[in-house]
């Protein structure tokens, strides 16, 4: 007769999957909530124990992410690794490939798109529309991109940018030299772009499986100040016809890319009628947390979903529109923000704070997703609940 009070134990060949994420930043945090969902366990590696992901994650390792040691640290105690930022080079997820480990993305995949002259090139050798754009490998070389793409032109780091940290845009001749200085052009590789004149900026969340299946969420439109997100509305306002272009386009850019896992594609919807590919994210994005709430199942949970091999999740709308607002940092202070309390009063508001330790101008803290019967509803509740919830404000 079994002993009815010994401990259970699980059949054997039967563990909870462990994910690995490279990073603990916002991404990783919200990735974890959706794991923990699952019973998926978290490790995650980055050099900030005090990181977002802290509050979702079962461990930490607590080093840099760009070392093979604590790579391989992390890789040796989880089934798969992912990330949530492509800063990690692709060349060190290739070694954990061949020693075994199962990377996804693949270090293919980061290493297409890491660098955004490659992933230029790669969007453009695979047919598909994308800004004029050439290598800056000289100062020479800014002069002759001039003649080349006129101005406005938009400069860019090929590593390592985001949230406009690594952009500048040149607008007259004479400044072209500070534009250099500004991204230090001695010391980082640069490329340039002709400025796109676009009424809408649209972006789209895929999530796609090894196999090549995706879930493919709506098509939104993202509003940036400073090359900084601040607002994403879905489903974007746009003709019928520029949206299924802006999917078709997405999907085949994923593919080119070998993405496996959920990605984010940016997209430009020109004055001139054209729709073309900005940039690339291999992992989850900004434009895609609206998808907790107004989703079935948010780019979060699909990203965890494709890396183990599991079925998607429906990426359908369950309501006819929702908007997101970043809350950003007004100043330099804490991390916990002021006004959340009455933020809190107001239903339909979902209130996410990341949890950083600090805040500072302009640095996402958190955000609010509200949804509603039309754009104007979701957008006037999430905005009733961002104006009052402030971080960093020098009043206090
Ligand atoms: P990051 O990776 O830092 O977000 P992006 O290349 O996506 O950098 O640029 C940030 C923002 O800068 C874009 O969302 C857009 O508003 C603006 N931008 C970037 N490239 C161009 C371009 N070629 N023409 C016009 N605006 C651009």
């Amino acid at each position: 007769m079994s002993d009815i009070n010994a401990t259970p134990r699980a059949p054997r060949n039967i563990h909870s999957p462990t994910i690995g994420i490279i990073g603990g930043g916002q991404l990783a945090k919200m990735l974890g909530q959706a794991a923990s969902q699952l019973g998926v366990q978290v490790i995650v590696l980055t050099d900030n124990p005090q990181c977002p992901a802290a509050a979702t994650c079962h461990r930490i390792i607590t080093e840099s992410s760009n070392s093979l040691a604590s790579l391989r640290e992390l890789a040796s105690q989880v089934d798969v690794v992912t990330l949530e930022n492509e800063f990690v080079d692709a060349a060190l997820l290739r070694q954990l490939e061949e020693e075994g480990h199962c990377v996804r993305p693949t270090s293919r995949s980061i290493e297409l798109v890491q660098d955004k002259l490659i992933q230029k090139d790669v969007l453009r050798a695979a047919g598909l529309p994308v800004p004029a754009f050439v290598d800056i490998p000289t100062r020479e070389s800014l002069d002759i991109a001039i003649a080349q793409l006129g101005l406005p032109l938009v400069l860019k780091k090929r590593r390592n940018g985001y949230d406009g940290k690594g952009n500048a845009t040149l607008r007259k001749i004479e400044d072209a030299q500070k534009v250099w200085d500004e991204l230090s052009g001695n010391q980082h590789a640069l490329f340039a772009e002709g400025f796109v004149d676009f009424t809408h900026e649209l972006a789209v969340m895929i999530s796609r499986t090894p196999e090549g299946a995706s879930a493919i969420y709506p098509v939104v439109e993202t509003i940036q100040k400073d090359h900084i997100c601040h607002v994403v509305k879905a489903p974007a306002q746009i003709p019928i016809d520029v949206k299924t272009r802006a999917v078709t386009l997405a999907k085949q850019a994923v593919e080119a890319m070998q993405g496996v896992g959920s990605f984010g594609i940016e997209m430009f919807y020109s004055r001139s009628g054209e729709v073309l590919i900005n940039e690339l994210a291999p992992r989850v994005h900004n434009s895609g947390h609206y998808t907790i709430e107004a989703c079935e199942c948010s780019q979060f949970e699909n990203h965890i979903r494709t890396i183990l091999g599991w079925p998607l999740g429906s990426p359908t709308l369950n309501a006819p529109a929702a908007v997101m607002i970043n809350l950003l940092g007004m100043n330099n202070g804490h991390g916990y923000p002021m006004g959340i309390g009455q933020a809190l009063q107001i239903d339909g508001a979902h209130i996410h704070v990341y949890g950083k330790s600090l805040s500072a101008p302009s640095r996402k803290m958190g955000h609010v997703t509200a949804m509603g019967a039309s754009l104007d509803i979701a957008f006037e509740l999430a905005q009733n609940a961002a104006k009052l919830i402030r971080f960093g404000d020098s009043k206090i």
